[in-house]
């Protein structure tokens, strides 16, 4: 692959952006400068600088994010920061063929909810990974107002019923795990679901933190606002 095509893909610009950048001596491979966009490089694994920020070639992006609060999960926010902010440059550009350029949340969690939240740019992944028919398990730990009690947990695994839909909607799993905490396991992605579900048995979220999403544990060293590529066993585990 050349060069220049191998910055495009990546997300560095057009073609001639990218072609500038090389040819002003900003993109280095092994340490040293190349100036030659056409200069032919196998992609896989690759590792570059551009203007002086190391970055690795990868085909695909599948990516964690830990969604700090006061974020929105929209391109085009109404409020709060997107979390796309969070993101550089290069992974919201990413040129996608007949889809949105750049990586894309999958699914999405409230402004005030924090924790794991997956990104990227394969079609199939997301698919995959959103699809309602897979049931997908995510975990959620949730504070709640009031204290919780062995009859809300009975009837948030029975299944309470939402005022939009005729069908109950069960919680996969639910445990206390304090006086004012709960661990909820849904397989379903509802809006506002986790409130609205907590609202039914009669007490109130006041904090909501996604820690999993099916085999992927949020990482302990992923602080607030930070994201990284996910290895390849991951995105193997994780769909
Ligand atoms: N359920 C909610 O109510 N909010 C979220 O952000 C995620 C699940």
């Amino acid at each position: 692959m050349q060069l220049q095509a191998l910055l495009y893909s990546q997300g560095f610009g057009t073609r001639r952006v990218c072609a500038g950048l090389v040819e002003q001596g900003h993109v280095t491979l092994a340490g040293q400068p190349c100036t030659d966009p056409f200069t032919d490089v196998n992609p896989e694994g690759l590792a570059f600088t551009v203007q002086g920020t190391p970055w690795v070639y990868h085909a695909k992006a599948y990516l964690m994010l830990h969604k700090p609060a006061g974020t929105e999960c929209s391109q085009k926010p109404s409020a709060w920061p997107s979390i796309y902010t969070l993101l550089p440059a290069p992974l919201r550009q990413r040129p996608n063929k007949g889809g949105v350029d750049g990586v894309q949340a999958i699914g999405r969690l409230d402004q005030d909810t924090t924790g794991l939240l997956l990104l990227s740019d394969d079609g199939q992944f997301i698919h995959r990974m959103a699809s309602p028919k897979r049931h997908v398990p995510k975990v959620y730990e949730v504070g709640t107002r009031h204290p919780v009690d062995a009859r809300q947990l009975e009837r948030l695994l029975a299944g309470v019923q939402l005022e939009d839909d005729p069908r109950p909607v069960r919680a996969a799993a639910c445990e206390a795990t304090g006086e004012r905490a709960l661990r909820l396991t849904l397989t379903e992605g509802k809006y506002h679901q986790v409130k609205r579900m907590v609202a039914a048995v009669g007490n109130r979220v006041e904090t909501l933190h996604r820690s999993r999403i099916g085999a992927l544990d949020l990482p302990a060293d992923l602080a607030p606002g930070q994201w990284r590529w996910m290895a390849q066993d991951e995105v193997t585990r994780a769909s």
